[in-house]
Order: C-alpha cells, then structure tokens, then sequence
C-alpha cells in the first residue's frame, strides 16, 4: 500500500524547494510525477508554479477547493504514468480533499506527498494541515530557526511597514503580508504587546 505523508514547517523552512528536490529525484529515475498545488496561493505572481525561494521553480497543476482530488488523479492515472504526487501549499486544501488523495494512496497505490504549514498566523490548524495531522501515514517537521536559534514553529504576519499583524483572515488575498518564522516565546511576545 502506499502512503500519505504531510511535511510540515514554519514559513521559510524550504518545503518548496524539497518538494522539487524530491519530484526531481523521481524523474532523474524515469519515473513520472504530477505537481499540484491550490489555486489561492497568492504569494508568487507566477500562479501555476511551485516556486522555490533559492531560484527554482516547476510548473504545477493549480485545483480549486471544490476539485475532486482522487477523480482527477484518478483520470489523469489513465492517461499517464504517475509514480507520485506532489501537493505543495496543502494547508490550503479542504478537508475532503485530503481524504480524496488518501483515496490515492489506498486504491492506486500512488504515494502523495504533501507539504505545507501547520498553522497560521494566529497559531490556529489550517483545514488541510488539520485532516493531514488527522490521518496521514507519515508526519515529518521540516525544521527551520529563529533568529535565537531555537526551532521556529510559529508565523508572525507583518505589514508592509513591517509591523506584526495580530488580527485578520487566514488567507489575505492580494495582501502584501510578509511572514516571519519564529520559536513559539517570540512569536508569543507580539501576541501579548498588542494587548498591553
Ligand atoms: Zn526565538
């Protein structure tokens, strides 16, 4: 049987660039992957590409939150070879679709392996990495620091000032947020000044 794994990491750990490492390692073997990632990602103009932040970038196959995962896979399957799926950016699956690429893994015999956050800004489970934590086979931290140097686990938000941002949606459509990844004491520490 093949499995689901979710890789999971703070803002700027490289999840990006080790999902290309690895789709890079199938195909230097001949084997055929398929890149998926959802359609709200919004932090890179290039939509449509899973863009690294050391300069690489492959294109991938957006799907929208009513997509059905494991039909689309499953009809793809029956066109082309896939040796395995990537999904980059998978807090921002819903729920359903997590089950669906579960579905892959279990009736195609076909690995997905996602990567994304665990949490948002406020600390809270995205919907995606919720169902992944809930039911993947395997659970790997892509470990990045804080500027102390212990590991960083939390998102702070910031403006375009650069000020922390406390409050707002998950998702900020066309903002020009910018995150920051640090170790859950600082992270807390703007938490608290908001309020005080
Ligand atoms: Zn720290």
């Amino acid at each position: 049987m093949a499995k689901l794994y979710f890789h999971f990491g703070a803002m700027n750990a490289g999840k990006s660039t080790i999902l290309l490492q690895a789709a890079h390692n199938y195909t230097e073997r001949g084997m055929s992957v398929l890149l998926l990632k959802p359609a709200i990602d919004n932090r890179d103009s290039d939509d449509g590409e899973i863009v690294s932040r050391i300069g690489i970038k492959q294109k991938a196959i957006t799907f929208e939150p009513e997509e059905n995962l494991e039909q689309y896979i499953g009809n793809h399957a029956q066109q082309h070879d896939i040796n395995c799926v990537f999904v980059d950016e998978a807090q921002f699956m819903t729920h359903d679709q997590v089950w669906q690429l579960a579905a892959i893994a279990d009736r195609l015999s076909v690995p997905v392996i996602c990567y994304g956050l665990r949490t948002d800004f406020k600390g809270q489970l995205f919907e995606g990495s919720a169902a992944l934590l809930g039911i993947a086979d395997n659970i790997r931290e892509i470990k990045t620091l804080c500027w102390c140097g212990r590991k960083a686990t939390m998102n702070l938000r910031t403006n375009e000032a650069g000020l922390p941002v406390t409050d707002g949606a998950q998702i900020e459509i066309g903002g020009n947020d910018r995150y920051i990844s640090l170790c859950r004491q600082h992270w807390r520490k703007y938490q608290v000044s908001r309020t005080t």
